[in-house]
């Protein structure tokens, strides 16, 4: 049986127009007059006055990780679980080998961690923490099981990598069409900072976080990753971008004409530092994410980033720690658990913060939750439109349906959200993955349907 999504307006990339939706099965077959060539038994739902987005895409999330002496609170199943409740119906996760592994280990590993628990669709980034010819020569293998786009870290003693490798591997990468996202802070200068920090005596305390890791220590190594990748006529992705001089860093890169895509988070755009001023610990420490959350003018930069599509894609970096984990860092900051839940809440705190304040349009946020992330990372047009042939993967958001966010209601099992009390203007009403109703009201109503995306080369 075919389903009509009859009276909504379907957003775009580039416009939001009043069409109806034609599924047919696991795919989209026709947008705009539809009601024609719908077979007379075809189920309609009623959309009238809801935005239907295609399918949001949140290409940085860490599921099941192991990492800061424990593990992720939330593994794939509540994970993806938490996502498709937020309108995700892909995420991108990182596949993450230990240095001396090889990567079709760490691959192998991650399937393990995904296959069968699922309730979106999946596909993996890999991470290269080390480098060195039989390294290079496995690349050819993750482009084959649809692996496309990598990532490196300037920070992290376990992930870290030297110029040097950064070079090297970004021009392996380039010979096969693959790109790379980076993670930019100065390792260095923070560990030294810590340690002035904990000699001062403020080791306890959750300010010394943001006080450790400038903007500046930021902008410094997307300055040295971007200078690194001109060497390698390379491009690369600035991840969870944070802050202006950051922006400015890679706005000077494209001057010089370079392809340099930037990423932003929820985290970034909607909250300030002054989260980590908290008197109370416990408030405090849940905010505790690499890099840090920065000012206003930050935000406000991230924003107008965002809508002149400087930035081009906004994903959460969800990687969540229960305020038990959090605790682990009472007596000592750098034993905080670095990460924050997000999959669930991307779609309603963009909309809320971004499009009901008219800071971007509804097009805006298309591109940056799914049009844009679905062309960076090879799943266009089978992702990232509403358009016929695209899978049918869909989210109804009801802009009349304002609500509160509360940790305790959330199905991550971080059992918080730093956007606690948020006040949303509207919410998603239902999300459909490969043509099936897999939220409804905040509901699951499908089963673990999620699918493995092995992925094209970027086309952005
Ligand atoms: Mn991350």
């Amino acid at each position: 049986m075919k389903t009509i999504l009859r009276g909504g307006f379907v957003v775009s990339g580039r416009s939001c127009k009043r069409a109806d939706v034609l599924i047919d099965g696991e795919k989209i077959e026709k947008v705009g007059h539809v009601l024609k060539d719908a077979p007379w038994d075809s189920k309609v739902v009623d959309v009238s006055d809801c935005y239907l987005f295609p399918g949001f895409i949140d290409a940085h999330t860490h599921f099941d990780l192991d990492v800061c002496n424990t593990t992720t609170a939330d593994d794939f199943e509540s994970g993806t679980r938490a996502a498709i409740r937020g309108g995700t119906t892909s995420v991108i996760d990182f596949a993450c080998p230990n240095k001396g592994e090889t990567l079709a280990h760490g691959l192998k590993l991650w399937h393990e961690k995904a296959d069968g628990k699922c309730w979106c669709d999946y596909g993996f980034h890999m991470t290269i923490d080390d480098w060195n010819e039989s390294i290079e020569r496995e690349l050819d293998d993750m482009f084959a099981a649809g692996i496309t786009s990598f990532k490196m870290y300037l920070t992290y003693p376990a992930m870290m990598l030297p110029d040097e490798t950064i070079y090297r591997a970004l021009k392996a990468l380039k010979a096969r069409g693959g790109i790379c996202g980076f993670h930019c802070e100065n390792a260095g200068v923070i560990d030294a900072r810590i340690a002035e920090l904990k000699a001062a005596g403020h080791g306890a305390e959750v300010s010394s976080h943001p006080l450790a890791r400038p903007d500046y220590l930021e902008a410094e190594a997307v300055h040295r990753v971007l200078r690194i990748a001109q060497a390698a006529d390379a491009p690369v992705i600035i991840v969870h971008t944070t802050n202006r001089a950051a922006l400015a860093e890679i706005e000077a890169a494209r001057k010089r004409g370079q392809t340099v895509y930037a990423e932003t988070c929820p985290q970034y755009l909607l909250l300030d530092d002054s989260v980590y001023y908290d008197p109370d610990w416990s408030l405090a420490a849940r905010f505790v994410c690499a890099p840090p959350i920065r000012t206003q003018d930050d935000a406000a930069a991230l924003w107008h980033a965002l809508k002149r599509g400087s930035v081009q894609t906004v994903s959460t970096d969800h990687c969540s720690f229960t305020l038990a984990q959090k605790d682990m860092g009472r007596e000592d900051f750098t034993r905080i658990p670095g990460g924050l839940p997000g999959v669930e809440t991307r779609g309603e705190l963009i909309y809320t913060a971004g499009v009901a304040q008219h800071r971007i349009s509804l097009a805006d946020m298309c591109r940056a939750l799914s049009e844009n992330p679905a062309k960076l990372y090879g799943l266009y047009p089978r992702k990232g439109a509403l358009a016929e042939g695209s899978d049918a993967d869909i989210v109804v958001y009801d802009p009349n349906a304002d609500h509160v966010l509360r940790g305790a209601e959330l199905a991550s099992k971080a059992g918080y959200t730093p956007f606690e009390g948020f006040k949303t203007s509207g919410s998603i009403r239902s999300v459909y993955l490969h043509g099936a109703l897999a939220v409804d009201r905040g509901t699951l109503v499908g089963e673990k349907a999620g699918q493995y995306l092995a992925r094209e080369k970027c086309m952005l």
